[in-house]
């Protein structure tokens, strides 16, 4: 290293150091004496790891389709950093699911002007096959019926062809209720409601099919009509956040397109300018490839049959770099993991991390696992999730276990005075019916406690967008989470006793719901609430062990 590298080595540290993200927590007040919490706020809160590993995990590593060698790489990476920090790892292959690469990919508008337009295929599009694809565009009209649709086909052509809504505004809501009039906002709002019943599934414009999450039976049968291409938009309810899934297209590309490129495109399209546009798309669809959920353990040493479970899914959709979602997650529990192997090596239980994929594909991955592995659920102390972004745990609850509660209270009374104070501990609690990994595990009945995460806009600005890279994480609040899930886990597995499967009676809790709400009445216009739960959740479909398509 010459002489200004290493200025401007040090000149790099020295802001890091300096960066406030980093600073330091100031210190809390234990309830108790226990130098195991002590050692674990030091190590999680003033030498923590998680920037360096966010900067490799999301912007080296990058996005983490489940059925990509890109998630591959990730979990040998996962695999890596564990075995250096002296924890027991592995890949563990649960099934296989459909393979796809994605390469670079350019999207024009060239007629007529010309425009570089924000789009981008779709997870598992086709490409353009190594040369560039000019097509005109069509947009998709009413129909009386799916037989109207078919007649139709034939004029599609060759062509593009769109299939969202136009968007009835790409400024979010909280700019036309601190802007606009009465009655703006209400047009605003009668528009939005004629299109979402008009272009939404199942039935998009009366074609009978639905375009499911990116595309869905609806391009298949345009696929088969032979179209040149898709284009998609589904937009957020902040500027310039737009979701990306996926497509089971095999010939024609599928595109998602930002608000605001859609828009123009489309009223091009409607106002009979005929624009073109020009796509150069490469990407490699590929056979089913092995997919792996990836475990870290450090083993029990008075039970180790018994198991506290970190979760928190690994894969993520590839429309940015799946920060929040889940990277945050997934940071936590292995910061979590890394700070427990060195202040309590010999726990009394298992602690075991379970970095699950497929997770957006309908929870495969933890729930091949909880059938693989009958001898973890016996045996599970406690599940602790966490996959709703970046923010600071505010949120616990029991999940309906009765006796969680109890040792949930015992737990949190032993936290330092800042987790106490900023957990809202919501008690006995309602299992939920799915959206994470920890339904595979208390669907069939183990205590599972959901780490809740505060908001920061997650699902409007990064869940599932083009936005949810690196810059939205929040590493103040990510430090803490890593801390609260290695003390938590810790509380648990030292607990003296094993927290018993015992349910809440949901008849009795729906009924008491039932009658705070007839109590209670929603305002007029407002949200219909949904019926309360009557009965324990069923963990549905046992796991596919192959693509499963979500059409
Ligand atoms: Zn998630």
């Amino acid at each position: 290293m010459n002489l200004r590298t290493t200025l401007v080595a040090c000149v790099a540290l020295t802001l890091a150091f300096a960066n406030p993200a980093i600073a330091q927590q100031s210190a809390p007040t234990f309830p108790t004496d226990d130098a195991v919490l002590r050692r674990i706020w030091a190590i999680g809160m003033d030498s923590s790891r998680v920037e360096q590993l966010a900067g490799t995990l999301f912007d080296s590593i990058g996005p983490r389709l489940t059925g990509t060698a890109i998630q591959r790489n990730a979990q040998d990476w996962l695999v890596s950093m564990y075995t250096r920090w002296g924890i027991d790892a592995k890949k563990e292959q649960f099934g296989t699911w459909r393979g796809w690469r994605r390469g670079p990919s350019h999207v024009d508008l060239i007629s007529p002007r010309v425009r570089t337009l924000e789009a981008t295929m779709v997870a598992f599009s086709p490409g353009t096959k190594g040369a560039p694809l000019v097509a005109g565009t069509i947009i998709l009209p009413h129909f009386e019926d799916s037989t109207a649709f078919v007649r139709w086909l034939p004029q599609a052509r060759g062509k593009l062809v769109l299939i969202s809504a136009p968007p009835a505004t790409c400024r979010p809501t909280s700019d036309w209720t601190q802007f606009g009039t009465p009655e703006s906002r209400a047009r605003l709002d009668s528009v939005r409601a004629e299109r979402t019943r008009e272009w939404g599934n199942p039935n998009v414009r009366g074609t009978g099919y639905s375009a499911a999450l990116g595309g869905g039976a609806l391009g298949l049968r345009l696929d088969k009509a032979g179209v040149a291409g898709v284009l998609t938009s589904r937009p957020k309810d902040a500027l310039g956040t737009r979701e990306i899934f996926e497509t089971y297209n095999t010939r024609s590309p599928t595109l998602s397109l930002s608000c605001e490129d859609y828009g123009l495109v489309f009223r091009l399209t409607e106002r009979g300018n005929n624009p073109r546009l020009r796509l150069d798309l490469d990407s490699r669809l590929l056979p089913e490839q092995p997919v792996f959920n990836t475990i870290a353990t450090i083993p029990g040493t008075e039970k180790p049959d018994e198991y506290i479970l970190l979760s928190a899914h690994f894969d993520s959709w590839d429309g940015s770099s799946g920060a929040t979602d889940n990277g945050t997650g997934t940071l936590t529990m292995m910061e979590a993991m890394r700070i427990l192997k060195q202040v309590y090596p010999r726990p009394k239980r298992t602690i075991r991390v379970g970095h699950w994929v497929a997770e957006e594909n309908g929870l495969v991955g933890s729930k091949a696992y909880r059938e693989d592995h009958p001898e973890v659920v016996a045996g599970l102390q406690a599940v602790f999730n966490n996959d709703n972004g970046t923010g600071r745990i505010v949120r616990l609850g029991a999940t309906g276990f009765p006796n969680g509660d109890v040792h949930a209270r015992q737990w949190l009374a032993k936290l330092p005075d800042v987790f106490r104070n900023q957990i809202n501990y919501i008690g006995v609690g309602v299992p939920g019916t799915g959206g994470s990994d920890d339904f595979s595990f208390y669907c069939a009945g183990t205590p599972s406690f959901g780490l809740g995460s505060l908001n920061w806009n997650y699902g409007t600005e990064t869940w599932h967008t083009d936005r949810d890279t690196y810059d939205k994480v929040v590493f103040e609040d990510l430090k803490m989470n890593a801390t609260i899930a290695a003390m938590f886990a810790y509380l648990a597995s030292e607990d003296p006793e094993k927290i018993s499967r015992e349910r809440v009676d949901l008849s009795v809790v729906a009924d008491s719901i039932d009658r705070a709400n007839a109590a209670n009445p929603p305002a007029p216009g407002s949200p219909v609430r949904p019926p309360p739960l009557r009965a324990w959740p069923s963990c549905g479909l046992e796991a596919p062990r192959k693509t499963r398509p979500r059409l």
